[in-house]
């Protein structure tokens, strides 16, 4: 059988769409360790220059209807949050169709040339062999 490869179900287009929006996805506290680690500055300079916080919520800033980050891709991208990293390949796209037709509408690397059913065995290989790893 041929070795199943993510490009089987999903290649990112660079659309951007995912960076956009008036707000981002939350920051847990090690998503926090994580960016501070990877931006190399203190952590009240992350604050002051990358995030809103409200509350306990701790969200990206965005500038012109994007995340900060977003630069024609993610300029942080090896501290960017773990729902970023999980987009749009979510295990819970393997319980539910509905979630899966929303997204891959929304998400134009997703390939839709193959049936859900296909889809959802490759995905669940890729996650069962750790080719997927969700940070
Ligand atoms: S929406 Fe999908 S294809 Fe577009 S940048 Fe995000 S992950 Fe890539
Ligand atoms: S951190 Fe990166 S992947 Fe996440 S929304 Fe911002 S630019 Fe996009």
């Amino acid at each position: 059988m041929a070795e199943i490869t993510i490009k089987d179900i999903f290649t990112c287009t660079q659309c951007g769409y995912c960076c956009h929006g008036e707000t981002t996805v939350s920051l847990d506290d090690n998503d926090q360790r994580r960016m501070v680690k990877s931006l190399g500055l203190s952590e009240k300079e992350v604050k002051e220059q990358y995030w809103r916080v409200t509350g306990k919520i701790v969200q990206m800033k965005t500038v012109d209807g994007h995340c900060v980050f977003y630069d024609k891709g993610c300029s942080v991208h090896h501290g960017r949050p773990w729902r970023c990293a999980q987009w749009p390949l979510h295990p819970s796209l393997l319980l539910d169709e509905d979630n899966y037709k929303a997204i891959s509408e929304s998400c134009p690397g997703i390939n839709r040339e193959i049936s859900y059913e296909d889809f959802c065995r490759k995905l669940k290989h890729l996650i069962d062999e750790q080719t997927i790893i969700y940070c």
